[in-house]
């Protein structure tokens, strides 16, 4: 028989490298302004938001987002270290004159050429933090007929650039039937648009990624609603809304589609989210660049 090498170790050797350095995953929300960005992050994250003096980051945000916000934060589960990234956007589109006010929401996104920069000068093998944009949550105004002009200008910027994904924002303002009229409709928009949204089927995909990724583009946009105040339900404290037809539980499924959100950023495409930003958004960048240099 053939000897024993241990080369099997290699998934325990590659588990403790990525462990110690960590995972790197850098979030962008991007809308008109009011439409519940900055109350979705704390949502989302709110749990792991809250420092030392049990005081939470919320406290300490101003009420409008005027600027371009980042907040790191550090979570830790079960031994894994995530390092998150949150950016933040003012709203755009505001003005009465809107000419070119996306642009720096659009530079910002664009982390690649920072990056070519800096792996052009770096050494090789030394490890370069990832500052590129791996998704962007792109808020849409439940109107519940069709998306602005500008959305469709500033939607197909981004989408060249990193991995967008659509929300519909609000979605409590929204019965479940104009809910899915009005997703139908989105969806038929941007793809008219020619706007190619995240998730992509690369070839090295299986069988059960594709479906997966098949469920979420069905589902596309989530319609989420963001809240940062607690209800009690049967006793227990949750994350909730009360409007005028009673309380909308951000984490029950029948209400709104928070919680499937939740699982693709987390759960099921966080690294996917993170490969396809390096492999696809930032190699077609970086190819493009060096075809330049080269002429
Ligand atoms: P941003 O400008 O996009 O960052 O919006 P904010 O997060 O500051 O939210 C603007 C207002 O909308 C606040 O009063 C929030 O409480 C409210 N809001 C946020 N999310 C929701 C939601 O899902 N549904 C409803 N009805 N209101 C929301
Ligand atoms: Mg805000």
């Amino acid at each position: 028989a053939a000897q024993y090498v241990g080369f099997d170790s290699i998934t325990r050797q590659i588990e403790h490298k990525l462990l110690k350095r960590g995972f790197q995953f850098n979030v962008m929300v991007v809308g008109q302004t009011g439409l519940g960005k900055s109350t979705l992050i704390n949502t989302l994250f709110a749990s792991h938001l809250i420092d030392s003096k049990g005081r939470t980051e919320i406290d300490t945000q101003p009420k409008q987002t005027t600027e371009i916000h980042a907040l790191s934060h550090v979570i830790v589960e079960n031994g894994v270290r995530l390092k998150l990234n949150i950016i933040d956007t003012p709203g755009y589109g505001d003005n009465v004159n809107n000419e070119g006010c996306w642009d720096p929401i659009v530079k910002y996104a664009n982390q690649h050429s920072a990056y070519l920069r800096k792996e052009l000068t770096a050494m090789r093998d030394r490890f370069i933090p990832d500052t590129r944009i791996h998704c962007c949550l792109f808020f849409i105004n439940p109107t519940g007929h069709t998306l602005k002009p500008i959305d469709i200008v500033v939607l197909k910027k981004l989408a060249e650039v990193v991995n967008v994904v659509p929300v519909i924002a609000k979605s409590d303002s929204l019965t479940l039937e104009e809910r899915a009229i009005f997703k139908q409709r989105v969806m038929a928009e941007l793809q008219f648009n020619q706007i190619r949204l995240y998730p992509f089927d690369a070839d090295e995909l299986d069988e059960e990624e594709l479906q997966l990724n098949e469920r979420i583009r069905d589902m596309l946009p989530f319609a989420i609603v963001g809240s940062e105040k607690s209800v009690i339900i049967d006793g227990k404290p949750v994350r909730a809304r009360k409007n005028r037809w009673g309380v909308i539980n951000v984490e029950d499924e029948n209400h709104c589609e928070f919680i499937y959100l939740r699982n693709f950023l987390t759960r099921t495409h966080l690294q996917d989210l993170i490969e396809t930003t390096a492999q696809i958004h930032y190699e077609s960048f970086r190819s493009k660049q060096l075809l330049a240099l080269k002429e």
